[in-house]
Order: structure tokens, then C-alpha cells, then sequence
């Protein structure tokens, strides 16, 4: 197989990340005999000091000729006070849109290692694995008209039937492969909206009855991610319901360092660690690279259908946890502290040897 992937590392420790998650993807790439073509570009303030811009068409033309893109984490102190058309930030909305993303997939799942590095009780998360869809092109964000004066503010939550039906039916073959289970999370009780969003993917429902479908008002939803998150399998939501309840699921997680994502278009997938550029930390190889390195497993499953690869990975990274290394944002006393280096050279020493004992048939975890 040839897989062509653009590779944009970006600002602060997205290059630090990338680079561990690229050894990875290199060599599951290698092992599961694919053909990488991986050509790397510049985004967000780097791209603003070479060329004056954060994101150049070349760039762009070289995404839309890829069949994945990885990217880092775009931003930092120096580039805060320009307009907002060249802030870096402002190349990430631009990629997403160019490409026509419009399902953000953010898996909230907790690595038994890492069960107490979340504010919540170990028993209350232990095997949470939830996958929260968030669409991305409608909703509040884009609605027209929307403005404010000094007496009033206005926005408008729109959706198209195009838009609700797409990832209603991605969220559904999606939960064939996994439990079965959708709750789909609006705010039925008061807004027409999410009326609107109900009953299309009600409508859709009915192609896939094998399929459990709940519906959940947004509110209730986040109490209940932080009361028994082992209820859910799927989230299926809106642009701004999921956008509030992702950082809230992310958080079961314990850290920022540990959330990949993955953002699908018809034609196009973008797979990035949620994190930002963390200018704190940036350069001095203490960025945890988990994240990136998850989202490389992600883009595997996603747009290659190499599961197994990505479910190696996976157990590699659990199995780097249960050793007990750490980078210094999932430290704690008793842990083994490592540098992003040192997490990807253990993530890739147990990625090979996973792999060996699963060709042997020795599978062990
Ligand atoms: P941030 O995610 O960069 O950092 C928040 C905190 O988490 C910091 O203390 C940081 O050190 C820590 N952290 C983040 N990722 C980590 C990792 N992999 N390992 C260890 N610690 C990690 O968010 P911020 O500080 O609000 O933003 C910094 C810059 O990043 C800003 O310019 C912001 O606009 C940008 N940003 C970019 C993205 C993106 O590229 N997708 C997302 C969010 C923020």
C-alpha cells in the first residue's frame, strides 16, 4: 500500500511531538508492509516568519494531494498581537476548512496506568472508552446573521439536513465496529435546532436498527460523563454541545499530553494531539509525545483501515505506562521520569516487541 502524508509539525512542541510520532508511524508503516511518502511543510508562526503568512497555497495544494495530514500544534507569545488573518491560529481554521472537515472524532479513553491522574475516582472511570463526534461545519459558530451592538448580541444555530445526515450515518457505521451504542445529545426541550437535529438522525436510525440510539438533552450529558462515563460508547453531537463536552470528557483523562484527534472530510482527514504549542515547555524535551503518537494511530485505523497497526500502538503506549515511564505532566512519586525521546524510544521498543510475539502468536500483555 502507498500511503502519501503531509507532515506539519507547526510551533512550540509540535515539532518535539511529531518527531516521536513519525518514528512510530515509520516503523508500523515498515512492519505492516506500507509505502510511506511523507513530505513535511511549515504551518502557523512558523510559516508566518518564512513567508509572511501562516498557511501558503503551496502548502495547502501539497494537503489537498495527500491522502492524510499530520499536524503538531500551532501558536506562541511572539505572534499573539498580530491580525488575526496571520495569527497562526488562523492557519488551523483555514486548513480545516479548505479541507472540509466536518466530524471532529476525540476518543476520552483512560489508560488503566493512568487511572489516578484524573481528578475523578478510579472506580468511577476504570474502562471508560468514549468517542465523542462533534460536527464541525454548522451550529452557532457559522449561522448568519450574528453581530452585536452596545445594547445587543446575536448568533444563529443552524443546521442543513446534509450536514446532520452525513455524520449521523458515519456515527452509526462507526458504532458497528464498536458497541453498538449511539446517544445522540441535543437540547431538544428547548431549542428548534436540536429538534431539527433529533429528528433527522431518528430518520437516519431507521437504515440501522442493529444500532441502540439514546437521545440525551446536553446538559444532563455532562453530568453524566463525569457521574458514570462507562455508560457511553458514541457520542454523537452538535458543533457547540461537543466543542464544551470534549474538554469535558478529555478531562477523565488526566492530561492535555494524552488526547489525539482526528478530523474527516469526504475527501480529506487531518489527525492532530489536541494540545496547543505549549511555549512553556517548548525545546526543552519534556513534552509528553503520547498524544501525537495516538493520533498516528487514529489515522491509521481511520483513513488506512490498518486496525491492527493501531491497536499496537495502543498496547505499546499501555504497556510504556504499566512500566511506569513518564513525561512530567502524568508524573507522580514512583514514576519513572523521561523526556519526549526517551517516551518514544520506549513506545517503539515495545511496539516491536508486541509485534514480534503477535507474529510468533505469543501475544502478551
Ligand atoms: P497548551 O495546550 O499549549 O498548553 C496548556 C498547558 O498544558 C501548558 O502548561 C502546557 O505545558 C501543557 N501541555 C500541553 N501539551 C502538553 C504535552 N504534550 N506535554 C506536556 N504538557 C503539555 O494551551 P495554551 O497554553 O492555552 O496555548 C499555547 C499556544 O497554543 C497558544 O498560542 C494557543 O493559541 C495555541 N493552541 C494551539 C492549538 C492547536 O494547534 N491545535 C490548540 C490549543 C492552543
Amino acid at each position: 500500500m502507498n500511503l502519501k502524508i503531509t507532515l506539519l509539525p507547526g510551533d512550540g512542541i509540535g515539532p518535539e511531538v511529531t518527531e516521536a510520532a513519525v518514528a512510530v508511524l515509520k516503523t508500523a508503516a515498515e512492519k505492516f508492509n506500507a509505502n510511506i511518502r511523507l513530505t513535511e511543510a511549515l504551518i502557523g508562526g512558523s510559516s508566518y516568519e518564512k513567508y509572511g503568512v501562516p498557511l501558503t497555497d503551496e502548502v495547502l495544494s501539497q494537503c489537498y494531494d495527500s491522502d492524510a495530514v499530520i499536524l503538531g500544534a500551532v501558536g506562541g507569545w511572539q505572534w499573539e498581537n498580530l491580525p488575526h488573518n496571520l495569527k497562526p491560529e488562523a492557519a488551523l481554521l483555514k486548513l480545516r476548512k479548505a479541507l472540509g472537515l466536518f466530524i471532529n472524532i476525540r476518543p476520552a479513553k483512560v489508560y488503566s496506568p493512568l487511572l489516578d491522574a484524573s481528578s475523578l475516582k478510579p472506580e468511577v472511570l476504570k474502562d471508560t472508552d468514549i468517542l465523542i463526534l462533534r460536527e464541525l461545519t454548522g451550529d452557532v459558530y457559522f449561522g448568519e446573521p450574528r453581530g452585536y451592538t452596545d445594547d445587543e448580541g446575536w448568533n444563529t444555530m443552524t443546521y442543513t439536513r446534509e450536514e446532520v445526515e452525513r455524520i449521523a450515518r458515519y456515527a452509526f457505521e462507526l458504532a458497528k465496529k464498536r458497541s453498538g451504542k449511539v446517544t445522540s445529545v441535543d437540547k431538544a426541550n428547548v431549542l428548534e435546532t436540536s429538534q431539527f437535529w433529533r429528528k433527522v438522525v431518528h430518520e437516519i436510525h431507521q437504515d440501522y436498527s442493529e444500532i441502540e440510539l439514546n437521545d440525551m438533552y446536553v446538559d444532563n450529558a455532562a453530568m453524566q460523563i463525569v457521574r458514570d462515563p462507562k455508560q457511553f460508547d458514541i457520542i454523537l453531537t452538535q458543533n457547540l454541545f461537543g466543542d464544551i463536552l470534549s474538554d469535558i470528557a478529555a478531562m477523565i483523562t488526566g492530561s492535555l499530553g494524552m488526547l489525539p484527534s482526528a478530523s474527516l472530510g469526504k475527501d480529506y482527514a487531518l489527525y492532530e494531539p489536541v494540545h496547543g504549542s505549549a511555549p512553556d515547555i517548548a525545546g526543552k524535551n519534556k513534552a509528553n509525545p503520547l498524544a501525537a503518537i495516538e493520533s498516528v494511530a487514529m489515522m491509521f485505523s481511520y483513513s488506512f483501515q490498518m486496525d491492527k497497526a493501531a491497536e499496537i500502538i495502543e498496547a505499546a503506549i499501555d504497556k510504556t505506562l504499566q512500566q511506569g515511564y513518564r513525561t512530567a505532566d502524568i508524573y507522580f512519586p514512583g514514576n519513572i521520569l523521561v523526556s519526549t525521546t526517551e517516551m518514544k524510544d520506549i513506545v517503539l521498543e515495545n511496539f516491536n516487541r508486541i509485534y514480534d510475539e503477535q507474529a510468533l502468536g505469543v501475544f502478551t500483555l
